[in-house]
């Protein structure tokens, strides 16, 4: 009899992996299934940046590189946030982790534990919760709102904060809804923290170069008061369409430093070499690709969410930022998970019901508009089919 922990019967994962297995299998038995669930860029890796990781290859970088990442590449990402946000970073802060996801699980780590309470955006990415619950620490989640424009609320925030928080994650842009919450809010925010100088923040600011409609996104590191306790998750995998590559960076408060350096080392010891090359390329060649791709996505926006809302008892709010839509579904007499899964199984295309990202996902479902133009159309015609036939036999 094998004694696993029992931290395991309380970690979750990703449905969203569970969902692209099933249209994967559907696909593999004939039929056309549209894939709008999955959470990454249906664009290739440009050029430029592949070819980086083959020449680091063929020039012989194949060791263990340090296990905060080389320097050049951490100078770059410092270089890369003063030329976006101009603020100061010092490459002794920044860490290369091979993946965005890796940046959480560890502030998780150093911060969960049974006893402590760990704030968390809901609906949100499911992987905070499950990192949390992991621990033994309570995850206490943050609603985000509709009303809101699914950005989240200082105020509700902050009244979630007891002598028992330890960390407090948010995310802008945000994961499942597109949310982006606005600078005044942000403000508030920070202002509010002053009276909780024992809570740590980890800033999930994955999708930063992902907005539209002229919004800003405001990075919490132009916030000195909260520098010496302020987390920031941050990568290559969206920006650069770099999802494979598992690349990623954090930037730590001093004093957590050495503690997150001592995880790499425990764990994965150093990001693949050849993959660090990329990165440097990716941050200090041509932007050109990026901005190509973001405008790409802004007209897919458009195009979801004005057919979206043209279903029947559907409604959606346009999103500022990411790549996904948070369509209302509530009036249609579904419930979100049983709709998202007669949507793959009898209409031919893959969303994610609201409730795998937080109990106050339901009435929603996400759709990634990482897809060609003519896919959204044709997803779009078969929703509006299925929902139509489907209310006629109610
Ligand atoms: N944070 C958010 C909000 C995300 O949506 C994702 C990926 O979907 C990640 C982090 C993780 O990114 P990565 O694939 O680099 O681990």
């Amino acid at each position: 009899m094998l004694h696993i922990i029992d931290a395991f019967s309380r970690i979750g994962e990703e449905n969203a992996f569970a969902v692209l297995a099933r249209a994967t299998e559907l696909q593999r038995q004939g039929k056309d299934i549209i894939n709008l669930g999955i959470g990454q860029p249906d664009f290739r890796t440009p050029e430029n940046i592949v070819e980086a990781a083959i020449k680091a290859l063929r020039d012989g970088h194949h060791g263990y590189t340090p296990a905060t990442g080389i320097l050049p590449l951490r100078e770059a990402v410092s270089a890369d946030l003063k030329k976006r946000f101009n603020v100061e970073v010092s490459p002794e802060l920044v860490m290369i982790v091979p993946g965005g996801k890796v940046t959480m699980f560890m502030a998780i780590l150093m911060f969960g534990e049974p006893g402590a309470e760990i704030l968390y955006p809901d609906p949100g990415f499911p992987i905070y919760r499950s990192m949390i619950e992991f621990t033994g620490a309570k995850a206490v989640p943050v609603p985000i709102r509709e009303e809101n424009g699914f950005a989240f609320s200082a105020e509700e925030t902050l009244a979630l904060i007891t002598p028992k928080t330890r960390l407090l994650i948010i995310n802008s842009p945000a994961n499942p809804t597109g949310g982006v919450t606005p600078k005044s809010e942000i403000d508030k925010l920070v202002k509010g923290l002053e009276r909780f100088p024992d809570v740590a923040i980890m800033s999930d600011e994955i999708y930063a170069q992902m907005t539209y409609d002229g919004e800003v996104h405001q990075t919490l590191l132009a916030y000195h008061e909260i520098r010496d306790r302020l987390i920031l998750l941050d990568g290559w995998s969206k920006t650069y369409a770099m999802t494979g590559w598992r690349m990623g960076y954090s930037v730590w408060p001093k004093p957590l430093y050495d503690a997150a350096r001592k995880l790499a080392v425990n764990s994965f010891s150093c990001v693949n070499a050849s993959a660090q090359y990329a990165g440097l390329e990716a941050l200090t060649g041509p932007q050109d690709a990026v901005h190509a791709m973001v405008a790409e996505f802004d007209r897919r926006r458009k195009v979801v969410v004005e057919g979206l809302n043209r279903l029947p008892n559907v409604s959606a709010a346009t999103p500022k930022g990411a790549f996904y839509a948070f369509p209302n579904i509530s009036k249609t007499g579904w419930r979100a998970k049983p709709l998202a899964s007669a949507l793959l199984e009898e209409a031919g295309v893959a969303t994610i019901g609201g409730p795998d990202f937080g109990v106050h996902g339901e009435g929603y479902i996400r759709l990634s508009y990482a897809n060609s133009t003519e896919n959204i159309l044709r997803a779009l015609e078969r929703i509006e089919k299925f929902l139509v036939e489907r209310s006629q036999q109610k």
